[in-house]
């Protein structure tokens, strides 16, 4: 599903942000991406999102090389690829609903299918009350609940998530956990960087480490440290 060959990124700067990471995710799975601060996790993630381009290496998305493709295939990521970040990313001059439409406007859905889609991925994350709200009426947890259901809202295969509990309190962290969970139960892919301890050791699943750009440990069902 994901695959990443002989992938390298050095910076401007000289730094040697990855090196040489090769990763196989397969669909289905749920994958942490782990490490300490200065790891990696941020320039791995950013890469895969086509947001930074890497010095060498390849990645592919369903036997598709996608290193180097122009901006016309950028659909077919976002498609493909649901992305959640720490900071929910939401627009604040649209409502709950605008958001997770807009998410489906962009790639052109029909507007009888975005009225059907966007109820059903609110009730996912339990915030079907919330859909005329605006962002800045809900506490940080519903925020991340909104941002989840727009990042499955076109049913992408991979969900993406970078830190979705970093600026969320234990309770909120864990019905996030819940949701992401749950969405992968359901057969999607979901990919997790986080520094998060306590979840990645409570919710046990693969555990990819990052130490200075290289991984040092790919383990079924790790904890946070070895
Ligand atoms: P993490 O997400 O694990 O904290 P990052 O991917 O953000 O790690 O950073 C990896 C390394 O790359 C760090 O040494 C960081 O300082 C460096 N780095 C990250 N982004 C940039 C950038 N835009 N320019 C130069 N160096 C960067």
């Amino acid at each position: 599903m994901i695959k990443v060959v002989n992938l390298n990124k050095e910076y401007k700067s000289g730094v040697k942000a990855l090196s040489d990471i090769n990763l196989h995710i397969k669909k289905g799975e749920f994958v942490y991406i782990v490490g300490e601060s200065g790891a990696g996790k941020s320039t791995l993630v950013k890469i895969l999102l086509k947001e930074e381009v890497p010095t060498s290496g390849e990645i592919y998305l369903n036997n598709i090389n996608i290193t180097n493709v122009s901006n016309r295939r950028i659909p077919y990521i976002r498609r493909n690829l649901g992305v959640v970040f720490q900071d929910f990313r939401l627009l604040h001059n649209k409502t709950v609903y605008e958001n997770i439409a807009f998410a489906m406007e962009i790639l052109g859905s029909d507007p009888k299918e975005i009225r059907r889609r966007v109820p059903i991925v609110l009730n996912r994350v339990d915030l079907g009350r919330k859909a005329s709200s605006f962002p800045d009426q809900l506490s940080g947890g519903e925020q991340q609940r909104v941002s989840i259901a727009r990042s499955i809202v076109n049913n992408p295969p991979i969900l993406l998530a970078d830190e979705p509990t970093g600026n969320l309190d234990p309770d909120n962290s864990l019905q996030i956990m819940k949701i992401l969970n749950d969405i992968n139960t359901r057969g999607t892919t979901v990919i997790m960087a986080t520094h998060a301890k306590e979840i990645v050791d409570s919710l046990r699943r693969r555990v990819i480490q990052l130490k200075n750009g290289v991984i040092i440990r790919d383990q079924k069902r790790g904890g946070y440290d070895e």
